[in-house]
């Protein structure tokens, strides 16, 4: 059977504070499409008794992480944390999901999820004569991450902060071929042991590289690194100052190192992706950047910051595909880009982007939007 013990799950987890309001359902953006719903399954660990049985809630496999129902929740129950331990709990159990056991497999032989040799991960920068991180004395490692290393259109995004960050003058070196998953899509498919083994072994290498500074491309992977990895004891002695690039962006352009000397003459609307503004707090640094971009004029739309609409991208859904038919959210985020009447869906994460590129084509809509990162527009107005 199946189970975990409630009473001690629901302790440990702070659930008996749930008053059982329903706003973190009422939130929730995929209980409008699916059997996800936060309150009730909160309620149902509540009465369960002695054990809740987690036997074909396929449920817990749809929630994004986008964390809308602890930002709406009045009494700072985290639902979202529950889902993710009850995802461990079947895992524990070796019940992996059917549609992520390759993507994990590949994450422990390769280093990344998407089955690529390790031996290919700098080709994205072969062109570039980027320093190898320590060797070059460097100031801040540029963690890479593994969309932006391997999918040719998350190279591109690479290769444009390349450009962005070189032409302000920052001193940054990467690890090339020796570079690891961050290991945050496998925390959030529950895989709790090889999440610790990647931490620990991620956190003795940089450790050992010396790594003071580091950014990073993804807010997935910036996320993992700054709230998750000094959770756990072999993570402890984690210690570099992480940032996101928008963040470093944000205070090349503030300083006065980072010019545009071109313009952008576009209306652009910027999607805040879950893990840089929900999760992190981050909402003003990208927009500063667009902000400051001559001839750039942004519009918000509806739904922006802390109610930003998730892509449906995270919580290892990437790699979920085909467990939840129907309208993605990114479609239903593209619409809301349409309605905004912007030229250009901006946003600063790998999977959104790939995920809204997806919707725009899926829509017909490329005459109409188009998807860039934000190093992208920036690389365009040097
Ligand atoms: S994290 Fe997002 S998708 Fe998951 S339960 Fe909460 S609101 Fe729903
Ligand atoms: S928002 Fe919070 S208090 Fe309300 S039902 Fe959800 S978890 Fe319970």
């Amino acid at each position: 059977m199946l189970q975990i013990e409630s009473r001690q799950f629901a302790v440990e987890r702070g659930l008996f504070a749930c008053i059982q309001c329903g706003k973190c359902t009422g939130g929730c953006p995929m209980a409008m499409k699916t059997r996800l719903n936060p309150r009730d399954l909160i309620y149902r660990v509540l009465v369960s008794g002695n054990g809740f049985n987690l036997e074909g809630r396929e449920e817990l496999w749809d929630c994004t992480t986008c964390l809308t129902c602890y930002s709406r929740c009045p009494k700072q129950v985290n639902p979202m944390e529950a889902i993710l331990a009850m995802r461990g709990a079947i895992v524990e159990k070796g019940k992996i999901h059917p549609n992520v056991k390759t993507a994990l497999e590949s994450t422990f032989r390769n280093g990344n999820p998407l089955k690529m040799p390790r031996s290919d991960r700098a080709e994205w920068a072969k062109e570039l004569q980027l320093k190898a991180f320590p060797d070059g004395g460097a100031e801040y490692l540029f963690y890479i991450g593994c969309t932006p290393s391997y999918d040719p259109r998350g190279q591109k995004v690479a290769r444009a902060l390349v450009r962005v960050l070189g032409s302000a003058g920052l001193d940054f070196g990467i690890l090339g071929n020796d570079e690891n998953c961050c290991a945050s899509e496998v925390r959030r498919l529950g895989e709790a042991g090889l999440f610790e083994a990647m931490v620990e072994e991620n956190t003795a290498a940089f450790t050992e590289l010396g790594v003071e500074k580091m950014f990073t491309v993804s807010p997935h992977c910036f996320n993992v690194f700054k709230n998750d990895y000094q959770k756990l004891e072999v993570g402890a002695k984690f210690s570099a100052q992480v940032q996101h690039y928008t963040q470093v962006l944000a205070d090349l352009t503030r300083d006065g190192r980072l010019k545009f000397n071109g313009s952008f003459e576009q209306k652009v609307t910027y999607h805040d992706p879950c893990y840089l503004g929900r999760h992190n707090g981050i909402f003003d640094e990208p927009r500063a950047i667009l902000q400051g971009i001559p001839g750039l004029e942004l519009i918000e739309m509806d739904r922006s910051r802390e109610k930003s609409l998730c892509c449906e991208g995270g919580g290892g859904r990437m790699f979920l595909e085909g467990t939840n038919p129907g309208t993605r959210l990114a479609q239903q985020r593209v619409q809301e880009a349409l309605d905004s009447g912007a030229t250009i869906l901006a946003t600063a994460c790998p999977f959104c982007l790939l995920t809204l590129e997806e919707a725009v084509k899926h829509l017909n809509a490329e005459e109409k939007l188009r998807v860039l990162d934000i190093a992208e527009i920036a690389e365009r107005a040097l």
